[in-house]
C-alpha cells in the first residue's frame, strides 16, 4: 500500500498485512493531528520511505517520536523507541485500505466536540 503527504515531500510503502486502524484521543494526538490521531501499523521490515526529502522529527515524549512533513505540515507517522514498528496515519494512505477502526485509546481525554462510537 502507497501512501504521503499532502505536497509529495514525503512518500512511502508498506506491505500487507497492515494492523487495525487504533484511533487516539490522547491531548498529544489531539494536539498533532488536529483531531484525533488514527492510525495502522507495521514492522519496520514492511515499511519504506520512497521519498522523505520533506520528511521531520519530533520526539513527542520519552518513548515515541513523530513523523510530519516539514513542507505541507502532514501528520504521518508515530515511531515507539525499541517496538521495530512504526504507525501511520490512516488519512495518509491512498486507494482503498481496506481497515477500520478497531480500538479507541484515551477516550478520557478527547475532546467535548465529538462522540466516540461504541466499537
Ligand atoms: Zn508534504
Ligand atoms: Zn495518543
Amino acid at each position: 500500500m502507497k501512501g504521503g503527504c499532502l505536497c509529495g515531500q514525503v512518500r512511502f510503502e508498506a506491505d500487507a498485512p497492515l494492523r487495525a486502524v487504533f484511533a487516539c484521543h490522547c491531548t498529544q494526538c489531539r494536539k498533532t493531528s488536529g483531531h484525533f490521531w488514527a492510525a495502522t501499523s507495521v514492522p519496520l521490515d514492511r515499511f519504506r520511505l520512497t521519498e522523505s526529502a520533506g520528511l521531520r522529527w519530533f520526539q513527542s515524549s520519552a518513548e515515541a517520536r513523530r513523523g510530519f512533513c516539514g513542507n505541507c505540515g502532514a501528520s504521518l507517522f508515530w515511531e515507539p523507541q525499541g517496538e521495530g514498528r512504526i504507525s501511520i496515519a490512516a488519512g495518509a494512505l491512498e486507494g482503498e485500505t481496506g481497515l477500520h477502526i478497531a480500538q479507541h485509546w484515551h477516550r478520557e481525554d478527547k475532546g467535548d466536540y465529538y462522540d466516540i462510537p461504541d466499537t
